[in-house]
């Protein structure tokens, strides 16, 4: 793979700026998808934990998996675990089979040395890292071999509770006269209002 790469391109669309974060989260949705033999889900179809944390490096690592495996923040088929590691466990949610696929240290270490890390940790937004600087980043972590970047664990049952029936039903906030959704609905001095509104006091 290299940066010339549809699903490259598509990532970084999605990202925002270029870095070695998103790519490794790219690669590790990969090797989850062929380890599991199953498709980038068009809906629901997976599941992917990832254990990032917030506020912390290499957390753009999320996005490169949600443009690979198509478990995104607004299917809502994508979770953090917050343990602030570069671990993603992608499961298949009608057969239960998932895989660990986990960073390997070397590869993180690598990432930190690196001249763009450096601008990182003196502040500098990554948008205004020179690109010079970066590609060889990227481009290692686009090319290297899948084994070499991760420590792909064994294809093993895991069960995860079943999510809730989808909700289509709203209703209209009687103070605010915005739209949510009606479990969100709350009960305020004998009228249905949304929670930010039930919070606020008289
Ligand atoms: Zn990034
Ligand atoms: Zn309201």
């Amino acid at each position: 793979m290299d940066r010339n790469d549809e699903l490259y391109k598509a990532g970084l669309l999605l990202h925002g700026h270029k870095c070695p974060a998103m790519p490794m989260g790219l690669r590790a949705g990969m090797a989850a998808l062929e380890a599991l033999g199953v498709e980038r889900a068009q809906d629901g179809q997976l599941t992917a934990l990832v254990e990032i944390d917030s506020d912390h490096c290499a957390t753009c690592y999320a996005d490169g998996v949600m443009m690979a495996t198509g478990c995104t923040f607004g299917k809502g088929n994508i979770r953090k675990l917050g343990f602030g590691k570069f671990v993603l466990t992608l499961v298949d949610n009608k057969t239960g089979r998932s895989v660990r696929v986990a960073t390997r240290n070397e590869v993180i270490k690598r990432n930190q040395e690196s001249e763009f890390i450096q601008f990182r940790m003196k502040g500098v937004p990554a948008s205004k890292i020179a690109a010079g600087l970066v590609d060889p980043a990227v481009d290692f972590i686009l090319a290297e071999p899948t084994e070499k970047l991760f420590k792909i664990g064994p294809v093993q049952e895991m069960k995860l509770a079943p999510g809730r029936a989808h909700d289509f039903n709203t209703f209209i906030c009687s103070e605010c006269g915005e739209v949510a959704v009606e479990r969100y609905a709350r009960m305020k001095l004998g009228r249905v209002v949304c929670m930010p509104c039930a919070e606020k006091a008289q």
